[in-house]
C-alpha cells in the first residue's frame, strides 16, 4: 500500500516535471524566434535606410550635373550675346564710369553711369535689367518714402539717386505742406504695355534704377498727365528738381506728337512719351543743363537730344554712341 502510494506521488512529481520542462523548452523556442525575426528586421531596416542613403547620393550627383550642365550653356549664350554687343557698339568700354558695364546684355551707354540711356532704340536684355536690380536699394526702407502701389514691390533704386531722392521728396513736403509724395514704380524688372504711356521690356527707362514715377495721394492715386501738370505742387516739382540731380523724364515738348498714337524717338531726340509723374536721376551738373536748355536754347532739353548734344551719343534712331 505504501509502494502504491510512493509510486503515484512519483508520477505526479514526473508530470510537472515534464511540464515545466515542456514549458519551459516553448519559452526558450519563442524567444529564440522572436530574437531571430528582430535581427532579421533590424537587418532588413538597415540594408533599406542604406539604399535610401544611396539613392539620394544618386539623385545629388544627377541634380549637380544638370546644374552644371545649365550653368556652361548660360555661359556660352553669353559670350555669344556679348560678342554681338561688342560688335555693334563701337566704344562703350572707352566711358566706363559704372560696374553696370561690365554686365552682359546693356547697350552702348549702360557705361554711362547716371547717363545711361535705355528706350526703344537703345535696350537692354533681360539678363542685363536681372543683374541691375541686384546693384538697388530699397527706397521706403532706407528713406522711409513709401510704394502707393504695394503689387509694385519694393521701390528699388541706384544708392545715389535714392539718397538724392529722399532730399527732394522732404523738400517737396516741406514746401508744399499737407501733401505727401510717394513712388508709384521705380525699378521695374519688366515692361509694361499700355502704347505712349509705357515701355516694352528691354525699352523702359525704368530699367536704369535711376527712375521712378512718384505720385501725390492728394491728387488721388491714378497717373493721369493733364491733371498732374495743372497742380501748382507738381509744377514747383518741376521747376526744383534739378536741385536734386532730377529731371522731368517726358516733357510734352519732347512727346513728338499728340497722345494717340504711339510715336518712337526719333533721330532729333523726341522721346515719343509725356509722362508728368516720370522723374529720372541724371545728377546736379547734367539736371541743371538739361532744366535750363543749355544745348535746346535756353528750353527744358529731353535727355536724347542732351546726349546727342554732347556728344555721347552719335545715333538716336540706330542706336549708337
Ligand atoms: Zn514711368
Amino acid at each position: 500500500m505504501k509502494i502504491f502510494k510512493r509510486s503515484k506521488k512519483d508520477k505526479v512529481s514526473k508530470r510537472l516535471l515534464f511540464s515545466i520542462i515542456f514549458v519551459f523548452a516553448v519559452v526558450v523556442g519563442v524567444s529564440t524566434f522572436l530574437i531571430i525575426q528582430g535581427v532579421q528586421k533590424a537587418e532588413a531596416e538597415r540594408i533599406e535606410a542604406e539604399r535610401i542613403v544611396e539613392e539620394k547620393r544618386l539623385e545629388e550627383e544627377r541634380l549637380k550635373a544638370e546644374e552644371e550642365a545649365r550653368k556652361k550653356e548660360e555661359e556660352t549664350s553669353e559670350e555669344s550675346t556679348e560678342e554681338t554687343s561688342e560688335e555693334t557698339s563701337t566704344n562703350s568700354s572707352s566711358n566706363s564710369n559704372s560696374n553696370s558695364s561690365s554686365m552682359n546684355g546693356g547697350n552702348c551707354t549702360t557705361s554711362f553711369g547716371n547717363l545711361m540711356l535705355i528706350n526703344p532704340n537703345f535696350t537692354v536684355s533681360t539678363s542685363w535689367i536681372a543683374s541691375r536690380k541686384t546693384q538697388l536699394i530699397s527706397v521706403s526702407k532706407t528713406y522711409g518714402i513709401s510704394e502707393a502701389k504695394a503689387s509694385n514691390g519694393d521701390n528699388l533704386m541706384d544708392a545715389e539717386a535714392a539718397k538724392h531722392l529722399g532730399e527732394m521728396v522732404k523738400a517737396y513736403e516741406a514746401y508744399n505742406s499737407g501733401h505727401t509724395m510717394q513712388t508709384r514704380s521705380c525699378f521695374r524688372q519688366v515692361g509694361t504695355t499700355c502704347g505712349r504711356l509705357c515701355a516694352k521690356t528691354g525699352t523702359s527707362d525704368h530699367h536704369t534704377g535711376l527712375t521712378c514715377d512718384l505720385i501725390d495721394s492728394t491728387y488721388g492715386t491714378d497717373l493721369n498727365t493733364d491733371d498732374y501738370s495743372k497742380h501748382k505742387e507738381w509744377q514747383w516739382l518741376k521747376a526744383n528738381s534739378y536741385k536734386y540731380g532730377f529731371i522731368d523724364r517726358f516733357p510734352e515738348a519732347w512727346a513728338g506728337g499728340s497722345m494717340s498714337e504711339p510715336i518712337n524717338v526719333d533721330a532729333n531726340g523726341s522721346t515719343g512719351l509725356f509722362e508728368t509723374w516720370h522723374y529720372r536721376y541724371v545728377g546736379v551738373t547734367v539736371a541743371t543743363e538739361i532744366a535750363t536748355g543749355k544745348y535746346n536754347n535756353g528750353k527744358y532739353d529731353s535727355l536724347e537730344h542732351y546726349l546727342k548734344s554732347i556728344k555721347k551719343v552719335s545715333d538716336l534712331k540706330n542706336g549708337k554712341c
